[in-house]
């Protein structure tokens, strides 16, 4: 395999693409101490939001805490970048609630990009790759459209929104990333002659608005949260946190929608131009408009993209309507009267790759070290790239040191939710994070994301001493407090009844420990401090998980138990080369299905849509028997079910 000189010294890992995924997965390899190279189309374009300025939300904060407490980056970075933080859902149980913050986006991608550039072992590098290598099976390299090759020991594809991607704005059409970034040409049909299915996906962006051409007179401020919140473990105390900068609320209207209805012989989105399948959860303005007829008005968010910037993103009005219909429907907004826009939303169509020709470490089944994350997986958003990001980069490194792979399971984190769901079930449209893709939302909260993850991070190599040393002083703390809390014990007398009367709780009939109060909905643990005088001095992380983990105690319980349940499922493995067609009276949908998407464990099995429990019993027979050296076949061949 022929190299530059310079570029001799093949690397360990080459990772394609310097956006989310790009960015955590080179990072948590070379951080495994492999050599890695990321070769991205742009340098000035590394960790770039080409959507919303914010990082996190429901579910998507929860994934960058997961992140956080696996030894990634993004949360920090968000951290020290922030324009603002609110913690969203507080009216709700705390498996809903989440972390969101304003990014300033330039800030965000310098830092990262400060941090790629100073992480020993990582090298970047302003390339277009158009084909990946292989020889027997098992990736060797890239080739760049410059004609240089690089040899690695393992490839991770983080392309995102690239891959033959095409703008479409009104009836203008064409070729290009996001921002008038060039598009990645090559690399789609290379993956095709490799035999990797690829599908096209379409996702959109609103216009960006001049801050000068707004009457914010008119418009409902939104703050941030007076608590300093952030999402890395590692950011100890207010960091970043010079004044916050609001959001602010406005309102489309009756003239606005009649405008964009006026319209709809000229959106790409209802003249067909646009093909691929867009994200259900993030409609376009002109589909709002068409799908929900009754409403009279859809919320708007100005929302600042950065603190040296006149740029403000209009959340909400995400469109590929043409310009002057922007224009033109934006202006009838109240405080927009005057707005001047200063980049015009539109739609990007892109090609991905069917996340089902995957394991759950992100690796391709066809191809050996070939890994694949973010949004070129079928995902749509930042953190939900970041996330697979880590898990492959992590595991091409592993995997090169011979050592056990991080695969998270759907109990431990959104980030296993989001992987099984992508590699066992596929997606259709544009996949995005949230709490109800979970079973277990009680247990995934982000406020114990640490407690559920970082002792795999550090077993992993990826949690630094520090984030480490202070997780255990935090795990120690929480216990100590429980434990505290369940052996003081509060004596009935008048102070504490005159205490629960001005709270409308029930009087005490006999001495009772704190925890028996603090687990009443009425009381919470900062109330309770009137008549818990020797309480030590904690952390307000330590003293909120205390208190979820008190009151909602018999709740995370029987999920526990459910996960218990599951977890003989999950651990049953099937052979990779298992033949469906020898395990007696399965339907023909499982058996072609089962064959099709080789699940790695028999739970995985049973979340494959079209096996049904019957089929997934049947499944676990054979295994008994087979396991017993028998065959689970009946005499008279397989047979299905449905006799075909
Ligand atoms: C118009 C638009 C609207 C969006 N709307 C939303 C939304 O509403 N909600 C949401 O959650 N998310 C949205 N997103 C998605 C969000 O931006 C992505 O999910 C996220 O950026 C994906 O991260 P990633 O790392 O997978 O890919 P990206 O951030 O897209 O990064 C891909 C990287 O790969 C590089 N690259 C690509 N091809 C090559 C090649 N051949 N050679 C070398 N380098 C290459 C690029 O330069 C880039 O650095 C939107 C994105 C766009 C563009």
């Amino acid at each position: 395999m022929k190299s530059l000189d310079y570029h001799a010294r093949d690397q360990d890992v080459i990772v394609v693409g310097a956006g989310h995924a790009g960015c955590e997965a080179a990072l948590a390899s070379a951080r495994l101490g492999l050599s890695t190279l990321v070769l991205t189309i742009s340098l000035e374009n590394t960790a770039l939001m080409p959507c919303n300025p914010a990082i996190g939300g429901p579910a998507k904060g929860h994934l960058v805490r997961e992140i956080a407490a696996l030894g990634g980056e993004m949360g920090r970075v968000a951290d020290v970048t922030k324009l603002q933080a609110r913690l969203l859902n507080t009216g709700k149980g705390p498996a809903v609630q989440a972390l969101r913050v304003q990014s300033d986006k330039r800030a965000y991608q310098a830092e990262m990009r400060r941090v790629l550039e100073t992480t020993p072992g990582l090298h970047l590098k302003q390339a277009m790759v158009e084909e990946v290598l292989v020889e027997g099976g098992r990736v060797r390299g890239v080739r760049t459209s410059s004609g240089i090759v690089y040899g690695g020991k393992a490839v991770i594809l983080t392309t995102g929104v690239y891959l033959n991607s095409r703008v479409i704005v009104g009836d203008a059409t064409f070729d290009s990333g996001p921002n008038g970034l060039m598009t990645s040409r090559g690399l789609s049909a290379s993956l095709e002659r490799l035999g990797l299915e690829l599908g096209r996906f379409k996702t959109g962006t609103p216009p960006r608005i001049d801050r000068d051409s707004i009457d914010f007179s008119a418009l409902v401020e939104q703050p941030g949260a007076e608590r300093p919140y952030c999402f890395s473990y590692l950011s100890g105390g207010p960091v970043g946190d010079r004044e916050q900068l609001p959001c602010w609320l406005t309102y489309t209207n009756e003239r606005t929608h009649a405008i964009i209805r006026e319209n709809l012989h000229r959106a790409p989105l209802y003249t067909g131009v646009i093909k691929g399948a867009g994200p259900r959860y993030c409609p376009s303005i002109e589909d709002k408009v068409v799908r929900f007829v009754d409403k009279l008005r859809h919320q708007i968010f100005i929302e600042p993209e950065g603190r040296d910037t006149r740029e403000m993103y209009v959340l909400g009005f995400s469109t590929s309507l043409p310009e002057d219909v922007q224009l033109e429907a934006l202006r009838t907004v109240r405080g927009l009267e005057r707005a001047e826009i200063m980049r015009p939303g539109y739609a990007i169509e892109y090609d991905y790759l069917v996340p089902t020709q995957l394991k759950r470490t992100l690796e391709t089944k066809a191809i050996e070290d070939l890994y694949t994350a973010g949004q070129i997986n079928g995902t749509s958003g930042y953190e939900e790239a970041a996330a697979q990001g880590l898990v492959a980069g992590a595991n091409a490194a592993l995997k090169i040191k011979g050592r056990p792979l991080l695969v998270l399971g759907r109990s431990e984190a959104y980030a296993g939710v989001l992987i099984d769901d992508l590699v066992t079930k596929g997606t259709n449209e544009p996949y995005r994070m949230l709490t109800a893709r979970s079973e277990f939302r009680l247990l995934l909260r982000q406020d114990n994301a640490d407690l559920r993850l970082t002792h795999k991070g550090r077993a992993v190599g990826l949690v630094s001493d520090r984030q480490y040393e202070a997780f255990l002083a935090k795990e120690k703390a929480i216990e100590a407090e429980k434990r505290r809390l369940e052996e003081t014990v509060i004596m009935p007398d008048g102070r504490v009844q005159a205490f629960l009367a001005v709270r409308g709780s029930a009087e005490l009939r006999a001495p009772a420990a704190v925890a028996d109060l603090l687990r009443r909905p009425e009381l919470d643990y900062e109330a309770l401090a009137a008549i818990d005088p020797g309480r030590p001095e904690l952390s307000r992380e330590v003293t909120d998980e205390v208190e979820v983990q008190m009151k909602y105690a018999g709740y995370i319980a029987k999920q526990v138990a459910q996960v218990e349940r599951m977890r003989l499922l999950e651990e049953r493995r099937l052979p990779a080369e298992l033949d469906y067609g020898r395990v007696y009276g399965l339907s023909n949908e499982a058996r072609q299905k089962l064959a099709a998407r080789r699940p790695e464990t028999v739970g995985q099995a049973g979340r494959i849509s079209g096996v049904s429990p019957a089929d997934l019993s049947l499944l676990l027979v054979f295994l008994e028997a087979e396991k017993r050296g028998g065959s689970g076949r009946r005499k008279g061949g397989a047979g299905g079910r449905d006799g075909g």
